[in-house]
């Protein structure tokens, strides 16, 4: 997989790129992450400027339309040229606290896409008539109000690339996990047996798989219900448990 982050900050994508899991993937290019800067892009060659003052007023400053465009413009023909020549099938995300917001059925979703380009604003955001002619999809990682789209973007990769085959070590960790069929992961212990007096739950020690199986399912369904009633009844629903 192959992602475009569209920012004016690159380095924030470039450092998080290179740690942990993320970067053991980039290194053996399971997944490559370039951050592309859009000031590269301003027709303003002395200042490097991409933001203007909002028409009808207003308070702070907006990302403008060209080098945005540009920008996009630059990356789709990368993407054509790596391709022989055919621009491969690709979303533009629009990282935006006015998107639907970013879930974990989302992640699976896009970790089959080949390409993906990310767009992240700043200041009050972005000219909409480029949105308008080069976005796909708004996402939002949550509802509150960030100063970039860094982060968010760099939320999304996380998350999606934990899907992409080869990522993580034991791909049936990501598979097994909370959220995984509406539920919660039951809780986790390791060594010492006994800590500051709280034992680990004997059932684990047992050595008896089917038990633990059903102890950990058992567990998984009482902290959904308690901690996420939200996604409980979205359990009960899918298991036909509740109409
Ligand atoms: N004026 C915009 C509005 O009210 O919709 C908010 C602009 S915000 C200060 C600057 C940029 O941060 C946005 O263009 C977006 O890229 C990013 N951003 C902020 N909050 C976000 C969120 N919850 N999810 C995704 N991106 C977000």
């Amino acid at each position: 997989m192959k992602c475009y982050v569209m920012t004016l900050f690159p380095e924030m994508v470039e450092e998080i790129v290179k740690t942990s899991i993320l970067g053991r993937a980039s290194q053996k290019e399971i997944i490559r992450v370039k951050a592309v800067n859009i000031r590269d892009y301003s027709a303003d060659l002395k200042h490097h400027k991409v933001d203007d003052y909002t028409y009808g007023g207003g308070a702070g400053m907006l990302m403008q339309a060209q080098p945005v465009y540009d920008c996009y413009r630059a990356i789709a023909e990368e993407m054509t040229t790596e391709n022989g020549g055919v621009t491969p099938e690709h979303r533009v995300i629009y990282l935006s606290p006015q998107g639907r917001v970013f879930t974990q059925e989302g992640a699976v979703e896009l970790a089959k896409s080949e390409y993906l380009v990310l767009l992240c604003g700043h200041y009050e955001g972005i000219d909409e008539r480029v949105i308008e002619e080069i976005v796909t999809d708004e996402v939002s990682i949550g509802d509150y109000v960030l100063t970039g789209g860094e982060l968010p973007a760099m939320v999304m990769i996380d998350a999606i690339a934990r899907f992409v085959p080869g990522v993580l070590h034991n791909e049936e960790s990501a598979l097994g996990e909370s959220l995984a069929g509406n539920l919660l992961e039951y809780p986790q212990y390791s060594r010492p047996e006994v800590w500051r007096g709280k034992a680990v739950p004997e059932i684990l020690l047992s050595g008896d798989h089917a038990k633990v199986d059903a102890w950990r399912k058992e567990r998984a369904i009482e902290r959904t219900r308690t901690k996420r009633p939200d996604l409980y009844a979205r359990y009960l629903v899918e298991n036909g448990l509740k109409e």
